[in-house]
């Protein structure tokens, strides 16, 4: 009896044409998250069947494989040789500890097997019954598990019972590639594994004041990168110097319009570094209406001095829900720590909640935008995490 693990694909991109493209995304996916584990996988039509491994590397295997987006759920199992005694004994270890109802299902690619399949889910049932009487019963309209008994061509029966829900969503590398900004906050990591579900690459920005923010703060946000490249298959980080920005904005416009001005230099760098780095698209963490700066017109202010699409896939999320799933992907208890962010530094005592164009393009035309931003561009660290 061999531990396996089952894994399934979202089934939607696979009915097209291009279902061996995105299947062998997958594949190079799932064998570089494993690499370094003793395993062999194989495909089984829609399926790969991930087995060879060691006992104590089940759970790492899991946890690897519950972070690449395009698995739709996993299910521990068992591999046995098609015969009754096998396939009842592992089916009743697999019942061990269960209670309620259940009912047995099997489904026979294997035609030799001298039982049908109703035969062979009766006799199956009917053991692990005179096994557990006091604690399990039959039901087959709604029972609360099922056995599944999967009888393969090749003379061996997968046998499981549990599903465990994956990431879903497509294979990284299917969507392009996009430029995450990346604050020290609990909502930019979560937009960036959004955005990794539906297969976007990502690299990340990050705009950092030292010496107004400190190293503590840096070590941070690459902290939440690491934790975010695992959706993303690897990540570039680039931390830019925004100092020199910010003292400029302070100095010479006006204070409401601090945050305003910010978001529109972020958002002109990024757009930048994406454009020579092969990027198609900038994230960002933003929710309509949470802060000052995410209102309607900060937000159309920012959004018009790109031409890239920007993404912000929590612009209907309450902060609830984000943290939630900041919480599943494990970034929250690190988005939390109380360091300080570029975004409070200089922060105005009343900042504008409905900037006007206008007044805004007034406003910058002050300082000599280009120069900043170059002056930022020279000044960017960049880290493979
Ligand atoms: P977050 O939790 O992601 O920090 P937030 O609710 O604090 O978001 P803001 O501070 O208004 O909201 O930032 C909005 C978005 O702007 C962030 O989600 C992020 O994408 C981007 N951003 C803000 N600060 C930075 C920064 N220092 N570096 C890179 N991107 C940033
Ligand atoms: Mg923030």
């Amino acid at each position: 009896m061999n531990r396996i693990i089952i894994i399934r694909v979202c089934e939607i991109f696979l009915k097209g044409k291009n279902r061996f493209y995105f299947l062998n995304l997958l594949e190079t996916h799932i064998d570089k998250a494993l690499s370094g584990i003793k395993h062999k996988i194989t495909k089984l039509q829609m399926r790969y069947i991930v087995e060879d491994f060691a006992e104590e590397d089940y759970e790492l295997i899991i946890s690897k494989l519950l972070k690449i987006s395009g698995i739709h759920t996993l299910s521990p199992a068992y591999c046995v040789e098609s015969n009754v005694d096998e396939i009842s004994n592992c089916a009743i270890k697999m019942c061990d500890g269960k209670k309620g109802t259940f009912k047995v299902e099997t489904n026979r690619a294997d035609k030799r097997f001298p039982m049908h399949s109703v035969e062979l889910s009766t006799e199956v049932g009917g053991r692990i019954l005179a096994k557990y009487f006091n604690d399990l019963k039959v039901d087959v309209k709604k029972p609360q598990f099922i056995v599944n008994i999967d009888m393969r061509e090749n003379g061996k029966t997968l046998i499981y019972s549990d599903t465990i829900k994956g990431i879903g969503g497509m294979p990284i590398g299917s969507s392009g590639k996009g430029f995450l900004m990346l604050s020290g906050g609990i909502d930019s990591p979560v937009a960036g594994y959004m955005m990794c579900k539906r297969g976007m690459r990502l690299s990340a920005v990050h705009f950092h004041s030292y010496p107004y923010t400190g190293e503590a703060a840096k070590e941070k946000v690459i902290e939440l990168a690491k934790i975010v490249s695992e959706y993303s298959c690897g990540m570039t980080l680039y931390i830019v110097k925004f100092t020199e920005i910010q003292e400029a904005i302070h100095e010479k416009c006006a204070e409401d319009l601090m945050i305003t001005m910010m978001r529109r230099f972020m958002m002109r760098i990024t757009e930048r570094l994406a454009n020579q780095n092969g990027g198609q698209a900038i994230i960002t963490g933003e929710s309509l209406g949470q802060v000052a700066s995410q209102t309607m017109e900060s937000i159309t202010s920012s959004n018009s001095v790109v031409t890239m699409p920007v993404f912000r896939p929590l612009i209907a999320f309450d902060k609830l829900d984000t943290i939630s799933i900041a919480q599943k992907i494990n970034t929250y208890e690190t988005s939390i720590l109380p360091y300080e962010d570029c975004c409070t530094v200089f922060l105005p005592k009343y900042p504008a909640i409905k900037p006007k164009m206008e007044r805004i393009l007034k406003e910058e035309s002050k300082l000599n935008v280009e120069e900043l931003i170059e002056y930022a561009l020279n000044n960017t660290e960049i880290i493979e995490v």
